[in-house]
Formats: C-alpha cells, structure tokens, sequence
C-alpha cells in the first residue's frame, strides 16, 4: 500500500521531553534509592530512545533488557491480543524491575506484560510510560510514572514510528494528512 502523504506537527519538543526525564529520574531515583541492581526493561521497539536517556538520567546501579510485545504491526489501530515476541534474557525473581514503554494507549500491552513478568516473582515491579492517552483506555491499567498525558492523536518521533518511518524525530509529532478533502 502506498504511503498516504503528511507532516509532522511538533507536540512536545525534545527540550520538554529532556527536562521531564529529569524530574521523573529524580523519582526513580528515591523509588530504588536501596535497589542493588536496578533491571531496567524497555519494550520494543518504541521505548528505545526513551529508554536510553532515561538510563543516562538515573544515579542507580542498572541493568538494561528488553522485552518485545506484539502490537500494531504496520497499522495505526492497536491489536487487543498480545503476545511476547521477544523475552528478556534477565533473570527477575526476587528483583526490582523497572518497564519502560513509549505510550499507554487501550493499556492492553502494559496490562498483558506486568501480568507476564508479576507470574516470576519480582520483588518490586514499576512502569513508566512517556505518553499516555487516558481517552482511549480499554482495560483498566495506570502506569506508576507518566511524561506526557496526550490527546487522541497519532504521534511519532522520539522513538516511535509511523509503518517504520519517522522513529528518529528528537521531538514528539502528530499525523496529519495532507490529502483529505
Ligand atoms: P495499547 O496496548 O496500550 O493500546 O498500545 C500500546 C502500544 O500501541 C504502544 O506501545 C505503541 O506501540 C502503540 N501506540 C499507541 N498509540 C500510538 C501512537 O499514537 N503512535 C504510534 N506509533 N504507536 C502508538
Ligand atoms: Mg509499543
Ligand atoms: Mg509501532
């Protein structure tokens, strides 16, 4: 299918974003002040530029795994079955586990992945989300640290992508399509 054509408008720019991975960092920090190992899980692929600067802004011992959980595929509507796609190579029983994910949209991801990786036990598990759309929420699910609360919007950027395109944005965008009538 060809690409419909559109642009990109800045939502959040990469300042906004840098500035609230500080304060959210300082969170962390005092939530693991007595972590020994912090494990630190992004999901793939969406989290990984949030996950990297997130990890650079936290004073903690951390280990850095990922987790890849099925989801749109190339479309723009979210999949209410998910499945693990890729596991995490820690070990978790026992730890503290911190899951790091781009958005909470219908909240059936984080939902199905907390459940997965509670059943091992960890000590302690938290989630941080950058973006969160509370209006779209299917199943009951709120993650410990949001960045952003949002709209109904598509966004991309910082991470996040549009059938692949468009994960390299310092900032956070909305789709707009420029052939609608
Ligand atoms: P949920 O299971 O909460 O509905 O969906 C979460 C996943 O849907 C996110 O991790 C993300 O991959 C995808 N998603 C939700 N909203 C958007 C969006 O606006 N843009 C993109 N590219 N993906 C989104
Ligand atoms: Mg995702
Ligand atoms: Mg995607």
């Amino acid at each position: 299918m060809p690409q419909r054509p559109y642009v990109i408008d800045q939502l959040i720019s990469a300042k906004a974003i840098a500035a609230r991975i500080e304060d959210l960092a300082r969170e962390i920090g005092d939530e693991f002040r007595d972590t020994d190992k912090l494990v630190v899980v992004g999901l793939l692929r969406g989290s990984f530029v949030f996950i990297a600067d997130l990890v650079r802004e936290l004073d903690l011992p951390v280990e850095v795994d990922f987790l890849e959980a099925s989801s749109y595929g190339d479309a723009m509507e979210s999949s209410r079955e998910v499945r693990i796609l890729k596991d995490l190579r820690a070990a978790i029983e026992g730890r503290d586990v911190l899951v790091v994910e781009d958005i909470v949209d219908t909240g059936h991801t984080l939902n199905h992945v907390t459940k997965f990786l509670l059943s091992r036990k960890p000590a302690k598990l938290r989630t941080i989300a950058l973006l969160d759309k509370p209006s779209r929420r299917e199943v009951d699910f709120k993650a410990h640290w949001i960045g952003f609360s949002i709209p109904d919007e598509f966004v991309v950027g910082y991470g996040i992508d549009f059938a692949q395109r468009n994960r390299n944005l310092p900032f956070i965008g909305k789709v707009r399509f420029t052939d609608e009538a």
